[in-house]
């Protein structure tokens, strides 16, 4: 089995393109080498030329004790409670970062640092807090599709959040006003204002991203 997480931490994570990200598909790629953000409307990968991709994640290491616990982990499609509270708890390099065509994941279980047993294509439960988030009853099929297709928001507010995290991170999650900079965990304190009339803006474009005390 070539182990492709071990070429993508060999890997600068600025040449982490589309296309390599598409082949690390097979445990899932560490959330170490690709900027993440977790939303309402989905989890994005970031890459390198400023692509969004959404993602899919899930913990595919698991503790024996956990396992016997809880089974086989569970799988998030949105920025819900528990992924937050793992980012806010430094937890978040536990899960996996993956595309995904169908719901077929893989997952080591593991006692210290033994791995006892690898699973191979499980189909995994979705993780309770996503399901509240989706809006209808989730049709698996079309999710999957619409994992590789993420600019085919059919909402507009989802396009707006979309276009927001793109702003700031070209804008390197800094206001342009006062150039204070966030860190990923406190993106939500930039807010992306949109102009309508762009002539107020020197520059000519419609967008700012300020922070909350500049908004
Ligand atoms: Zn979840
Ligand atoms: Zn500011």
């Amino acid at each position: 089995m070539t182990n492709l997480s071990n070429i993508a931490k060999s890997l600068n994570q600025e040449s982490i393109s589309s296309i390599l990200f598409e082949y690390l598909d097979d445990y899932g790629l560490n959330k170490k080498l690709i900027d993440v953000v977790l939303c309402e409307s989905g989890i994005y990968a970031i890459l390198s030329d400023g692509k969004m991709i959404k993602t899919v994640m899930h913990k595919n290491l698991i503790d024996i004790k956990e396992y016997k616990k809880s089974g086989a982990p569970l799988f998030h499609i949105f920025g819900c409670k528990f992924l937050k509270e793992a980012e806010k708890e430094e937890k978040i390099e536990e899960y996996k970062i993956s595309f995904k065509r169908a719901n077929s994941f893989n997952f080591i279980v593991r006692e210290g640092n033994r791995e006892i047993k690898v699973f191979h294509d499980i189909s995994l439960e979705l993780c309770p807090e996503c399901m509240k988030m989706q809006e209808k009853s989730l049709d698996f099929d079309s999710f999957f599709q619409s994992v590789f297709d993420c600019l085919d928001l059919q909402k507009r507010k989802r396009d707006v959040e979309l276009i927001s995290i793109i702003y700031k991170k070209l804008k390197h999650f800094s206001c342009e006003k006062c150039n204070k900079k966030v860190s990923i965990q406190d993106i939500e304190d930039l807010k992306l204002k949109i102009y309508k009339d762009s002539s107020i803006l020197k520059n000519g474009a419609k967008l700012k991203i300020l922070c909350k005390e500049c908004v």
